[in-house]
């Protein structure tokens, strides 16, 4: 058996995460489950369903509700980010998915590793804020950093039985979301509705704004560099709108090795819980007679400059990602909320790189303190921006 502490419970590859759980009943069972609290009556729901031996809530009053609502013997009860921390290390798990949101993810997932657990990892945000100190500690541990994200599993599949050295260069594939096709004169007009229809995905909020973006892309470039130890450069994006082609990996003799599917993030996510092997799902197959053509175009940096910002956080290193990361999310909240438009997003994520000076990263808690500056400028302009008083 199995048994997976899954930080992100509620959300889109959380619920996913549990559906495979509960279609290996013999294989896969869940030791502990966090989210932010929100949906109180989902969470209680889990908790029957599932037997958690804790669950860790951000939300304080959110785990008040639920020890009323549970029946006794009920879970260990955690709260706070603190809690989020104390599950991830303490309960006893061979597995555990990180799938929070954002920089939210950071303590737990570190905290997760330095406890010696295998990772299987979504919660990309993280890996964008402190990829150098999490691979590091992951390495002195020796744990495995398993990806969900299901470009960096086909890249991981296509590397599986290959020497790394060999490896040329990393195409990296994205839709192109919902904006691909239209014209720069239209972008101002985005509306929250047009952003969250993605093409491809079903996907939480905040993904589905950056995938609009391409900033997902952009802290995927990122991801990938930490994940599988290649340069920036190696990294090209294809944009590919089909979904079909997860990613591929070019080696020094031309040959490229390519990872398809449908888009079903079971695929990944089960991949990542099983791995090195794998088992049967009724997810839906791939007939390729019937999608027909398979199109790669390259992405367009005039329309979608978070590719570019990306790139530049990536190469600056240090703490650059991290104001990338933050700036990124406070303005996606922000678009979100109708605060900003979608072109503005860009825009508050470049104020941001330029108003930090460049500086090494250290630590984590260097990490958590600029990103607490970073959101507290950042939440500040956007209040100006607001309210007219703007530079
Ligand atoms: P989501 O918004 O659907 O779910 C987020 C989960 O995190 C929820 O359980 C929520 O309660 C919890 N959460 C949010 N903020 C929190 C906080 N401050 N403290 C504690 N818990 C908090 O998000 P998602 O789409 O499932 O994405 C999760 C992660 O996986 C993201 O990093 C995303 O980039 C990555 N990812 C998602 C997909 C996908 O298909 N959804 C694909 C690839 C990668
Ligand atoms: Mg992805």
């Amino acid at each position: 058996m199995k048994r997976i502490t899954l930080l992100g419970a509620t959300g889109s590859i959380g619920l996913r995460t549990l559906e495979l759980v509960s279609s290996f009943p013999e294989e896969l069972a869940i030791a502990g489950l966090a989210a932010r609290g929100s949906n109180v009556e989902l969470v209680a729901d889990l908790c029957r369903k599932y037997a958690p031996d804790a669950v860790a809530l951000l939300d304080v009053d959110a785990l008040d509700r639920l020890a009323r609502i549970l029946p006794r013997p009920r879970p260990e009860l955690l709260a706070g980010a603190d809690g989020l921390v104390a599950l991830a290390r303490e309960v006893d798990a061979q597995v555990v998915v990180s799938a929070l949101v954002g920089g939210a993810g950071l303590l737990p997932t570190m905290a997760a590793i330095q406890a010696g657990r295998t990772m299987a990892l979504a919660n990309k945000e993280t890996l964008v804020m402190a990829g150098s100190l999490m691979t590091a500690a992951a390495r002195s541990r020796g744990v495995a950093l398993l990806p969900v994200d299901s470009e960096h599993s086909a890249i991981f599949q296509c590397l599986v039985g290959h020497n790394r050295a060999d490896v040329h260069r990393i195409l990296l594939t994205g839709s192109g979301g919902p904006f691909r096709e239209w014209p720069r004169e239209r972008f101002a007009t985005i509306t929250v509705e047009d952003a969250l229809k993605h093409p491809t995905w079903k996907m939480g909020a905040k993904i589905t704004i950056d995938s609009a973006t391409l900033m997902n892309k952009g802290l995927e470039i990122i991801e990938a560099r930490w994940l599988f130890d290649v340069r920036p450069e190696q990294v090209q994006v294809v944009v590919h709108p089909q979904s079909i082609v997860h990613s591929m990996v070019e080696y020094i003799d031309g040959a490229v090795i390519a990872q398809l599917g449908v888009a079903d993030m079971g695929i990944p996510i089960l991949y990542a819980l099983t791995y090195p092997e794998r088992r049967p799902t009724p997810a839906a197959r791939l007939d390729l007679t019937r999608i027909g053509t398979l199109t790669f175009e390259p992405p367009d940096p005039v329309r979608f400059p978070a590719l570019r910002l990306a790139r530049a956080a990536l190469e600056q290193g240090g703490v650059a990602p991290v104001v990338l990361n933050a700036a990124n999310e406070l303005a996606v909240a922000a678009f979100l909320e109708r605060r900003i438009g979608f072109d503005e997003i860009a825009d508050t994520i470049e104020r941001a790189l330029d108003r930090v000076p460049p500086a090494d990263l250290c630590s984590i808690e260097q990490c958590v303190a600029v990103d607490a500056d970073v959101r507290r400028e950042v939440g500040r302009s956007l209040e100006a921006r607001a309210t007219g008083t703007a530079r």
